[in-house]
């Protein structure tokens, strides 16, 4: 079994500011980091990082696209469906004001650009059973839902952003749901989590649906199954990405067969492994990493 990402590559420009800036206001800043990012890199990264082969799909653009192939070698991320586009990649201009709030800006750039003859080419390498790994950053998704069920695969969404975009996608060709309670809230209007899967089970009965509860753990709901898993205790310094690091340790470790109760446990370790460290596909830790470390369940 094969796993593809089809999603966004970003490169990140993250600037610590004093305040995020005011209209009209001109502010100067030491330095601006640059990572790569987007949700569709930072969960093949992770799904590498769990040990499982994974491919990823997309654009990136010629004149700044190498940092993200340097970081898909380094990571053993399969870039060979990643074509290089004349222009930019998908770019986040973030603003961190010294209480942690931010303020983000995204450009397309690249992850704009698909094709439906590129997305053809990229799916006809994939086969009945393969995973299929989908979030809403870039255009096209409709297609490659349609694209993707059907040749047989199996269709994970992490709907985020949740936006307009995805009223043109047939959500109920979707195989699996994974989401956080914000999503849940702006996909069923509803906050408490038991609410939410009831809801969207009572939309989409076929789909599992795999929602995560922050410091509260995350909730499965599979056929007529609900498994709960706690979250393990930790003390957070950046929580971005342990909801890109949970959908890819829960998807390999589904991939190598592991029952979903034992795929629960280590998905929930390594995002929290993922809150303790600094960044985005830096903060993932390896499969090594999560199996070494000894963590306490939260009560
Ligand atoms: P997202 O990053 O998409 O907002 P969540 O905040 O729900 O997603 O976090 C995803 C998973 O990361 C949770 O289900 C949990 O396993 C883990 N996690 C997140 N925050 C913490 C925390 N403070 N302590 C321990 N684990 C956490």
């Amino acid at each position: 079994m094969k796993i593809l990402v089809f999603g966004s590559l970003n490169i990140d420009y993250v600037m610590s500011v004093e305040h995020i800036i005011i209209p009209g206001e001109t502010q100067k800043i030491d330095h601006i980091q640059v990572f790569p990012g987007g949700k569709g890199l930072n969960q093949a990264a992770a799904i590498a990082r769990a040990g499982f082969p994974v491919s990823m799909a997309g654009n990136v653009g010629a004149a700044d696209g190498r940092l993200l192939l340097d970081m898909m070698a380094e990571y053993g991320v399969d870039a060979s469906c990643v074509r290089t586009l004349s222009g930019f990649s998908g770019a986040a201009y973030i603003q961190v004001d010294p209480s942690g709030q931010n303020c983000i800006l995204i450009a397309s750039n690249a992850n704009g650009m698909n094709m439906e003859s590129g997305i053809e080419a990229v799916l006809s390498q994939f086969d009945v059973g393969d995973i299929l790994l989908l979030q809403n950053e870039i255009n096209l998704l409709d297609h490659i839902v349609c694209a993707g069920h059907q040749r047989g695969m199996r269709i994970f969404l992490n709907p985020s952003p949740f936006n307009e975009r995805l009223q043109n996608v047939p959500l109920e060709l979707i195989d699996g749901f994974i989401f956080n309670e914000v999503e849940g809230e702006q996909m069923t209007g509803e906050r408490d989590a038991d609410a939410i899967l009831k809801a969207m089970h009572a939309r989409y009965a076929k789909a599992e649906l795999l929602l995560t509860l922050g410091a509260q753990g995350a909730v499965l709901l599979r056929g007529s199954e609900i498994i709960r898993q706690p979250a393990y205790q930790v003390k957070p310094l950046d929580t971005t990405a342990a909801g890109d690091t949970f959908t890819g340790f829960y998807l390999a470790e589904t991939a190598r067969g592991s029952a979903p109760q034992a795929a629960l446990e280590i998905a929930s370790k390594a995002a929290a492994i993922a809150t303790t460290r600094p960044g985005a596909a830096s903060s993932i830790p390896s499969l090594q990493e999560v199996m070494n470390e000894k963590l306490m369940i939260s009560n």
